[in-house]
């Protein structure tokens, strides 16, 4: 704890960290000193994490990377985190974030960005981590924390963890309770562990999972031993690859990983076969569908009333210039633009066109998954992302579509609620990490983890 508390001082050029709590951090490791010593302490005692804005901290700023949001010290703990500080976890302190969890580069944030530790060759040019747990998958990388938790709506788990040469899973969707957590698309949010291997990842997720009476979608299931899965024995399993994933343009470098990793996996004695799901393409479409109404309905709880940031009015204002003004001041442009967006496909004349199309095609989506299953494939390899890190700032002017073509591989998993897991595969020719993605069988995260095990 003391180790990383001191590199979080040093940190502040990558920005990661946006409130300490050392004193939080020091009565923690005391207490797991003592459960230690005890001889009896369970496996996540003394672990340092940093801890993602989008959680709410019991007295602890929890600003889910938002103005508006400003001051906002919850008056309770989400269940994850109350599970890991329960398990002896130590907490470092709240890491950026996206405004919202609506980002892929960790640029939206109020905070400002997060910068990635690593660099193309010799350039200076500062890196994105990804987003939206940019601040958690910097943290990692840098050795600010041993792990970090993150939330995954889109891809914001895995595609910083494949930018910053971290792992980091998406469970099924309910294996970890919601609440407590800032919601952003609540069929498709989901948190998980962001840790430096496969063994951390199972560890820490162990600690976080498990049924919550107080999340209705939390699933009434036993958590498995997942450490106990990491057998590193894959033979006979069946790893589909599917040809939707192979999309043009995609640089060699990307193709070349792929192509490695299955070769990983067949000398490892897994059987690997061709499958295809047929409706991949329509993917980002619905999703930047069904994410924006979710959101829109999410956020209008942010009215200046209840929570953080109010703007101050002018003689003769209204109820209404309130929350105009309060919103217009506290929501940075991604999440206005999410919203307006949502409020349009969810409004009468339009529902049926966007809103009701888009959940139609959710489900093709997910029947393509449940058949390639029903065939008897284990778990599905594809790439992470179409690249490795961008520079910060270079898709500052581009077209916000262009933003949101980074989720491309990562979405498809939260329309169908599986679990899915990145690995650091290798290094592009710039020296820039590059992941692989796994996406398993529901509830089947023991297995996933087990094979991407075998890719480390
Ligand atoms: N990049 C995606 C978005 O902006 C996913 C974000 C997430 O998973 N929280 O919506």
């Amino acid at each position: 704890t003391e180790s990383c508390l001191s590199a979080i001082e040093g940190s502040n050029a990558l920005n990661a960290f946006v409130h300490n709590t050392p004193e939080i951090s020091r009565e923690q490791a005391k207490a797991a000193d003592v459960r230690l010593k005890s001889g009896d302490a369970p496996a996540m005692c003394g672990i340092p994490l940093g801890i993602k804005d989008l959680f709410c901290t019991k007295g602890v700023l929890s600003q889910a990377g938002s103005a508006i949001l400003e001051g906002f010290r919850p008056e309770y703990e989400s269940t994850i985190t109350q599970q890991l500080w329960d398990n002896g976890a130590v907490m470092l302190g709240k890491l950026n974030m996206d405004e919202f969890a609506m980002g892929s580069s960790n640029e939206t944030s109020t905070y400002g960005n997060v910068v990635n530790p690593w660099r193309r060759g010799n350039e200076e040019t500062p890196l994105t981590p990804g987003g939206s747990s940019g601040g958690s998958a910097a943290a990692v990388a840098a050795d600010l924390c041993l792990g970090a938790t993150g939330t995954d709506t889109g891809g914001s788990i895995r595609q910083p963890a494949a930018f910053t040469g971290i792992t980091g899973i998406k469970p099924t969707y309910g294996r970890c309770s919601r609440w407590g957590v800032v919601a952003f698309a609540s069929s498709l949010d989901q948190a998980g562990p962001m840790t430096k291997s496969v063994r951390d990842a199972a560890i820490m997720l162990e600690a976080m999972a498990g049924h919550d009476p107080l999340d209705s979608t939390s699933a009434d299931l036993p958590v498995p031993n997942f450490e106990a899965a990491l057998t590193g024995d894959i033979k006979g399993k069946k790893i589909g690859i599917p040809k939707e994933y192979r999309m043009d343009g995609m640089p060699a470098e990307i193709g070349k990983l792929w192509e490695d990793g299955t070769a990983m996996l067949k000398d490892a004695g897994a059987e690997i076969v061709d499958i295809s799901l047929p409706h991949t393409k329509y993917a980002l479409p619905a999703y930047y569908v069904i994410a924006p109404a979710e959101a829109s309905s999410n956020l209008a709880r942010y009215d200046g009333v209840r929570y953080g940031h109010r703007a101050k009015l002018a003689a003769g204002d209204g109820i209404d210039d309130m929350y105009e003004k309060t919103r217009a001041e506290g929501f940075g442009h991604e999440v206005q633009r999410r919203v307006m967006v949502g409020t349009y496909v969810l409004s009468a004349g339009f529902y049926d066109a966007y809103y009701n199309r888009a959940r139609r095609v959710r489900t093709l989506i997910k029947r393509d998954f449940e058949q390639v299953f029903a065939d008897g494939v284990d778990a599905i390899l594809t790439p992470a992302t179409p690249s490795a890190a961008f520079g910060l700032g270079e898709m500052a002017d581009a077209d916000p579509v262009q933003m949101y073509l980074n989720d491309v591989f990562t979405v498809t998993v939260n329309l169908a609620g599986l679990p899915g897991i990145t690995v650091p595969a290798g290094l592009d020719k710039q020296g820039l990490p590059l992941g692989l993605q796994l996406i398993g069988r529901p509830w089947e995260e023991g297995d996933l983890l087990n094979v991407a095990y075998t890719l480390e």
